[in-house]
């Protein structure tokens, strides 16, 4: 390979790797702020990373021995919050990247927590309920000296979902011999979970977009969207957001895209997925491919599938002149710049899905009072503090003359680097 085409692999490689796109985010907004170099050391690396061998006893009689971590970013401001993720690709460098999104994702919307993450290399579509629940029960039993309600709440992330919280709830309650329905959020609502959890982060994607909306002076009814994704965050972001009296005219899943330029029926096209576990096959519409379904004609773009989607190469064909990042990392930190030049405003992924960790924090306050709110109170509640923080990332914006983007790692950064002040060094 030449010298130049290496080079030109490498700078792929480092678009595409979440902790060099994190830290650039950092890096820029502790330009902003001043921060000197012994602060910017002990914000950016993680707090405490613990890595595990977990021994699992297959259907089959074999054993298998997977690799899990978890990653303690920061805990100032309260207790790590972050999900785990099972999947073949996790690896350190993700999940501590992750980790530290969590901690400026809770700093921004200023909930009292700080930012963890977990992950297990396994391959969940290849393996039965028991295996999983063994490998769930392995990996808390492994991870438990560093959680607690008051240490480290995991949640839901890639292919964990109710039943994994519950399945870590009762294995962190046996070790300590009381139901403590506090250890994770995201847990069924008959063991603890919170009314409106499910629906949070598409609500926060919701009230995001409203948000930036009056920023630029649009109406959502002249308001053209394509979703990308119609999973928890794209699904129901898409339905809420056609309930606003916005037109979803695309929307996608792994397999394929649907498009319809009058506006699809979104009640009816997930009515579809539901029954038939996919977007194939829904009338009333035309079928695409995924490739090309970003640079679709709209004015609102809700990336909300998974991470760099808008990379240096697409940036340049996007359409959209408003995107609300629902998944986290869907834009690459090049992609930004381009989207910026071009007068793009990007609302980022560590405000506009803020609403699931926001409405987690409500169901962990919820378990700890042993008292639950109805729907109406989380609801309001959480467009509350969504609201708060777009305002407050706006203002952070114009006062420094930056993105969004940037504007919420210093919103948050500070909101850190003055609880680390106030509390001092502990030595
Ligand atoms: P999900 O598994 O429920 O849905 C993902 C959707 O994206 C599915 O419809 C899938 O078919 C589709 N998809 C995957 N790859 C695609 C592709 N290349 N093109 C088009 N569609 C594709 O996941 P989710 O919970 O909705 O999470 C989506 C993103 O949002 C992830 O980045 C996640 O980390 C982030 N996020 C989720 C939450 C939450 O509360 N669920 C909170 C914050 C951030």
């Amino acid at each position: 390979m030449s010298t130049v085409s290496m080079a030109a692999n490498q700078a792929k490689q480092d678009e595409f790797n979440p902790f060099k796109s994190m830290a650039k985010g950092f890096d820029t907004a502790a330009d902003h702020l001043g921060l000197d170099d012994g602060l910017r050391e002990v914000l950016r690396l993680p707090e405490r990373e613990l890595k595990v061998s977990l021994p699992v006893m297959m259907d089959n009689g074999s054993t298998r021995v997977f690799e899990g971590y978890r990653v303690q970013h920061n805990f100032l401001r309260g207790p790590c919050k972050g999900g785990i993720r099972f999947d073949p690709h996790v690896n350190i460098d993700e999940v501590r990247a992750l980790a530290a999104w969590m901690t400026w994702k809770c700093s921004v919307v200023n909930i009292p927590f700080g930012g963890g993450k977990g992950g297990v290399i396994c391959d969940p579509r290849t393996m039965s309920q028991g295996e999983l629940e063994r490998l769930t029960r392995r990996y808390t039993a492994a991870i438990m000296d560093i959680l607690g309600p008051d240490r480290d709440v995991p949640a839901p992330d890639m292919n964990t979902g109710e039943q994994t919280m519950a399945w870590i709830m009762d294995t962190y309650s046996m070790h300590v011999r009381r139901t403590t329905t506090a250890i994770v959020t995201g847990k069924p609502l008959n063991i603890g979970g919170s009314r409106g959890r499910r629906e949070a982060t598409g609500r926060g994607v919701m009230i995001s977009a409203n948000e930036a909306l009056k920023m630029i002076g649009m109406r959502p009814e002249d308001t053209r969207v394509v979703v990308q994704g119609s999973g928890n965050v794209g699904g129901i972001g898409a339905l809420l957001l056609h309930r606003e009296g916005y037109k979803i005219v695309s929307l996608s899943d792994m397999y394929g895209t649907v498009y319809n330029d009058a506006g699809l029926d979104v009640p009816a096209v997930l009515a579809h997925l539901n029954e038939s576990g996919r977007l194939e096959g829904y009338d009333e519409c035309e079928h695409l491919p995924n490739a090309g379904q970003l640079e679709l004609d709209c004015d609102l773009l809700v990336p909300a599938a998974t991470e760099n989607q808008i990379t240096s190469e697409n940036a340049d064909r996007i359409k959209a002149r408003l995107i609300v990042e629902g998944a986290n990392g869907p834009c690459t930190a090049i992609a930004s710049e381009i989207l910026t030049d071009r007068g793009v405003v990007i609302v980022p992924d560590i405000l506009a899905n803020a609403g699931g960790v926001t409405v987690s924090y409500f169901e962990w306050v919820q378990d700890r009072m042993g008292y639950f709110w109805t729907e109406e109170i989380v609801n309001s509640r959480l467009e509350q503090i969504m609201v708060e923080a777009f305002q407050e990332v706006a203002e952070t914006a114009r006062k420094y003359d930056v993105p969004m983007r940037t504007a919420a790692y210093i919103l948050a950064i500070d909101r850190v680097a003055s609880v680390y002040k106030l509390r001092g060094v502990f030595a």
